[in-house]
């Protein structure tokens, strides 16, 4: 068994010794039985959440009314679910009411899709009710029982079933691709931040071209946000190799990038894409265009853009025109950033206290115009960045300044 299980087998053991069932649940026997690296471990029992916290010293209650208290045990945090049954689902989205049963069969029958309806004893035994072994073999994505009734209960599922064709490169089987088509459009009722982080994990899924197409085939992006005819800008998106970028900044300038939209701002508000994110997304979309007309860098294009920003428009940009060019335009951008005279203001030899003395005039809004100048040419070398040249230059120039300024 995988590290992750041993980290958590004392949690289970220590139910069992209170007398409650607990398995291991969901995603992590999933993915150790694809053999796919392991992320978050999620526990199922037979124990109420108040029991929960009674065995365990340390916990946080997360949503006792549903169920799920997370138990920390060294340095670790598990979540811990009672078995649970959902009914009369409300909006599409959210069940009317959870109720807590002793059958683990019924709480694997309550969840999404049959790969992720299975469960692990301590000893490694799977237990299967709803084929999920035999589902992951012919690598397809079915939702335990009836489609449409499952996604009606919950659209998020619609979107989920498109994520994992991403991240597990397997396919819709017939049934549950036929409801999805129908039923799409009640992803109105979903909240957007719960569509973004499956976007997200969509676009950085390894087999995102073909999950992309199924967005687009059962017409989801129409109910995703800023994304209604997009079908265009997604084919050319997929067409890319996205994986070649690194980080969530690139995926959104990216994203943002071909999709084009009117104002940069007002559609990562849309996704609820956080601010400071969505200035990153600005600043580099900014460079992108700039650098549509340039050609190339210039030293002053590198030194305003810095090097996160620099390195990320690289990557989209060798994405875009040639992925073989990458690694070679990342390290010629690397070099040019590293041969800048500097990389910041904050290198400059020379404060703005220090220009007010010199130039003996007021504190204003000339000082910022007169450091932009000396960055200028120290970055075109024609300016040395030590202390007395940049006075001498100063002082030649006042007359100058005090023209301009
Ligand atoms: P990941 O690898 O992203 O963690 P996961 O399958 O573990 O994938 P989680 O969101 O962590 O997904 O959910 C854990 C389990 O809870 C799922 O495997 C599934 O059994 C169940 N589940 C999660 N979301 C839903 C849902 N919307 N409807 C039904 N069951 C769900
Ligand atoms: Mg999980």
């Amino acid at each position: 068994m995988e590290t992750p299980f041993y980290e958590a087998k004392p949690i289970l053991e220590k139910l069992h010794n209170s007398d409650f069932e607990a398995f291991y649940v969901g995603g992590a026997v999933r993915d150790y039985l694809l053999k796919r690296e392991i992320g978050d471990i999620d526990i199922a029992t037979s124990a109420k959440p108040d029991e929960i916290k009674q065995i365990f010293s340390k916990t946080v209650d997360v949503g006792a009314e549903h169920g799920t208290i997370i138990v920390l045990h060294n340095n670790k945090s598990f979540e811990v679910t009672t078995y649970r049954a959902e009914t009369g689902y409300d909006d599409f989205r959210r069940p009317k009411s959870v109720s807590f049963i002793s059958s683990l069969k019924e709480d694997l029958r309550r969840r999404d899709f049959t790969i992720n309806a299975m469960a692990m004893d301590i000893e490694g035994t799977i237990y299967d009710y709803f084929d999920g072994r035999q589902h992951l073999k012919e690598k397809v994505i079915k939702t335990v029982d009836s489609p449409s009734e499952r996604f009606s209960e919950d659209a998020l599922r619609m979107l989920r079933a498109v994520r994992f064709v991403s991240q597990l490169g397997f396919t819709l089987c017939q049934e549950t691709k036929a409801a999805l088509k129908e039923l799409v459009h009640l992803l109105d009722a979903i909240s957007v931040e719960r569509k973004t982080v499956e976007i997200e994990k969509l676009f950085q899924g390894a087999h995102y071209k073909a999950a992309i197409q199924t967005l687009i085939d059962c017409q989801m992006n129409n109910y995703l946000p800023g994304m209604t005819e997009k079908e265009q800008q997604l084919k050319i998106l997929a067409s890319f190799q996205l994986e070649f970028l690194s980080t969530r900044e690139d995926l959104w300038t990216m994203i943002t990038y071909k999709v084009e939209p009117p104002s940069v701002e007002k559609y990562l508000r849309k996704w609820k894409i956080p601010v400071k994110l969505i200035k990153i997304v600005e600043k580099n979309i900014k460079f992108l265009m700039l650098l549509q007309q340039e050609k190339s860098w210039t030293s002053l294009l590198l030194y305003e853009a810095g090097s996160d920003c620099a390195l990320s428009v690289e990557r989209i940009r060798s994405v875009i025109d040639d992925p073989n060019m990458l690694n070679e335009n990342i390290n010629a951008v690397k070099d040019s950033l590293h041969k800048l005279p500097i990389q910041n203001k904050s290198q400059l030899d020379i404060t703005g206290h220090e220009l007010i003395k010199i130039m003996k005039k007021k504190p204003g809004p000339w000082v910022a115009k007169l450091i932009s100048e000396i960055e200028r040419e120290i970055i075109l070398n024609t300016l040395e960045n030590e202390r007395s040249a940049i006075k001498e230059w100063v002082l030649k120039c006042n007359q100058n300044f005090e023209q301009n300024y």
